[in-house]
């Protein structure tokens, strides 16, 4: 369709095209022979344009050093299809100064495709992208499928111009074209650059200039850059000629998008500035008007950074795969370059906090506590390396997944940054499939540890618990069930303990043995549940009546092992019969009288070991019950 109406305006010869000399150059240049004596002779024949073209190839190869001072110089510095183009362009910009549709301004149109153009070239220098010189002729030609709309059908044009223009018409001049003829002029672009014979890269770019997010060119290749490259130089041409309050609001969405071709804001400025001026110039060259511009230092002034963060513009979406939010932490000083980064990760669901350099985003980690951090390499204060070297050199940090953004130039020196311990590289400006797929494993990687630390986390309350439960079976081994004394085990382990001690340092110590008289009688009488109640009541008289530093254990049925250290010997029977009396006052039990008979045993010489000291108490004991019970013996 497209293809069918551009044929048929062509064939009524209704489009702006070379004529006269510059056709004959075109045609000349198709020749597979032809000689650069044939163009250089043909090109003579208009002086005016020769002139132009030698004052055009000398500022287009400024860089040279060797002025072009002739037709053949010209042609043999740029090449046949440069110079070509050249003849195209400038013969379309004298073609096309003015025409029959009102409402089309001719004038404007040429200013704003030369600046385009002159963009273009600035934005692509030193990019190793192809030759400034074709970029330039792409920029000039960007838009000239409006003039060809305008020349083919000036009423009709003129209309829909101002229908598009009027401020609540809610129809886009692309839809209006499209319904009026066929085709819009971006469409029409392209057919007339492929009829010149320019390059496929060039006719995707004009296509999608307007709106990239349109096209699927992959992002980061050639043709994609091509189409950025015209895209920005495109809005810029658009911001420099509109005015006011509008001009305002499109200086931050350029920055943005500026930062997506990775030009950060500092050099992207100048550029633009460059621009103006070269434009100024050039102005002259192509007898075109050109007018006034604020510096966009200035400009920038008055668009704080933070109006990026507002800005929705077409950032595209990281595919994830697997949804896994991280938290990022993005340490960039190009504040435009932070805004499209912040913007792609929060877009993707990420939690993005930012900092300017190494030394903020070093006093930000115990608070955000990064998951991922993506750090740019040129930084002032610290930069990415010694940022780098920094969490490396930091215990909790050391693990943390880092990736280090660098430009191409100084993606020959990457192996600096694996050797301070980056995680991985990031080319600016940074791809978004490129980051995606990497943020994908970081996810995955980030998910997993979340999943051990948790179980981690559980293991860890499972084993305080063992812990614990562990130690209550310990005291319970340790421990008699019906009196809550020490058990037999325990006395065994603490005499022994006590007795060594003793030994070592020469200090004194004793054990009493301490038995129930008749108890049973008393299970006889009343009960085993009442003899229980009367072995419980009898040891905690005890204790309580035992000195803070002795043990009262439970030894046996109805007997009781006091140990005793640093009590004096000559002590121990008063003690012993505070004991024995304690029990005979205490004892709450119906009618009978509960006592106790005690043997009591010091260390000495004559005793060899706890063992030795253990029986010559139980000895005593039994004396004590010989004697008549409810007594105490110790010698
Ligand atoms: P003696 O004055 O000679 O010590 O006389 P006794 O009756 O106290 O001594 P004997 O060794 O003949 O009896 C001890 C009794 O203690 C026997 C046993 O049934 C009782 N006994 C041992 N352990 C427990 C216990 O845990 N609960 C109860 N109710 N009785 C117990
Ligand atoms: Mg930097
Ligand atoms: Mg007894
Ligand atoms: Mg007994």
């Amino acid at each position: 369709m497209v293809n069918a109406v551009f044929e048929t305006l062509k064939a009524k010869n209704q489009l702006p095209s070379p004529k006269g000399l510059a056709l004959k150059i075109i045609q000349l240049t198709l020749k597979e022979d032809v000689t650069t004596r044939e163009i250089a002779h043909a090109l003579k024949t208009d002086p005016a344009l020769s002139g132009r073209l030698i004052k055009m190839a000398n500022v287009l190869m400024s860089y040279q050093t060797r002025p072009i001072v002739s037709i053949a110089d010209a042609v043999m510095s740029l090449g046949l299809s440069i110079v070509r183009n050249m003849v195209l362009g400038l013969s379309l910009v004298e073609g096309g100064r003015d025409g029959a549709c009102q409402k089309f301004d001719y004038q404007n149109f040429w200013s704003q495709s030369l600046l385009t153009a002159i963009a273009a070239k600035n934005f692509v220098e030193g990019r190793s992208m192809g030759a400034t010189e074709e970029i330039f002729i792409l920029g000039l030609l960007s838009q000239v499928g409006s003039l060809g709309l305008a020349t083919a059908y000036p009423q009709e044009y003129s209309h829909i111009l101002e229908k598009a223009r009027a401020v609540d018409s809610g129809t886009s001049l692309i839809d209006l074209e499209r319904t009026e003829f066929g085709l819009d002029h971006n469409q029409l672009t392209k057919e007339m650059l492929a009829d010149w014979g320019l390059p496929q890269s060039f006719q995707l770019a004009v296509l999608h200039h307007e709106n990239p997010a349109l096209s699927d060119l992959t992002e980061g290749n050639r043709h994609w850059h091509i189409l950025n490259i015209l895209h920005i130089a495109n809005y810029l041409s658009k911001t420099c000629l509109s005015h006011g309050q509008q001009r305002h609001e499109m200086v931050p969405k350029l920055i943005r998008t500026a930062a997506r071709l990775g030009l950060e804001v500092d050099v992207f400025t100048e550029l633009c500035d460059r621009t103006v001026q070269e434009w100024r110039e050039w102005s002259k060259l192509f007898g075109i008007r050109s007018t006034e511009i604020p510096l966009f230092k200035e400009m920038l002034q008055n668009a704080p950074p933070s109006e990026l963060e507002t800005l929705d513009d077409g950032v595209p979406e990281i595919s994830l795969g697997a949804s896994y939010a991280l938290r990022i932490l993005v340490v960039e000083d190009d504040y435009a370059t932070t805004s499209v980064l912040k913007r792609l990760l929060t877009k993707a669901g990420h939690a993005v906090a930012t900092a300017e350099n190494g030394v903020e985003a070093v006093s930000m980690l115990d608070k955000f506590i990064p998951q991922l951090i993506i750090t740019d390499w040129h930084m002032p204060k610290m930069n990415g390396i010694e940022f780098c070297k920094a969490l490396r050199s930091n215990e909790l940090w050391r693990n943390v997944t880092v990736f280090v953004m660098m430009n191409q130039e100084s993606s020959d020196r990457i192996e600096e940054i694996f050797e301070v311990g980056a995680s991985d590289y990031l080319i600016k400006p940074v791809n978004s499939k490129a980051l995606g797929a990497r943020l994908f494993a970081i996810q995955r990687m980030v998910q997993l540890q979340d999943e051990r630390e948790l179980d981690y986390k559980q293991l860890r309350v499972v084993a305080a618990q063992l812990a614990a439960s562990n130690q209550r079976l310990q005291q319970m081994a340790l421990t008699d069930v019906l009196t809550s004394l020490p058990n037999r085990r325990h006395a065994n382990d603490h005499l022994e303990q006590q007795w060594a001690m003793a030994e070592r340092s020469g200090r004194p110590f004793s054990c009493m043995m301490v038995d129930v008289d008749f108890f049973k009688k008393v299970n006889d009488t009343y009960g085993h549940k009442v003899g229980d109640d009367v072995l419980k009541q009898v040891a905690q008289i005890l204790r309580v009546s035992a000195r803070k530093q002795d043990m009262v254990c439970r030894f046996g049925g109805e007997e009781f092992l006091v140990i005793c250290p640093d009590a004096q010997t000559d002590q121990i029977y008063q003690y012993a019969e505070r004991l024995r009396l304690n029990v005979a006052a205490k004892v709450i039990h119906l009618d009978t009288k509960v006592t106790v008979s005690i043997g009591v045993a010091s260390k000495s010489p004559a005793l060899l070991n706890a063992e030795m000291l253990l029986q010559l108490a139980d000895k005593r004991l039994y004396k004590a019950k010989e004697i008549g019970r409810n007594c105490t013996v110790w010698n």
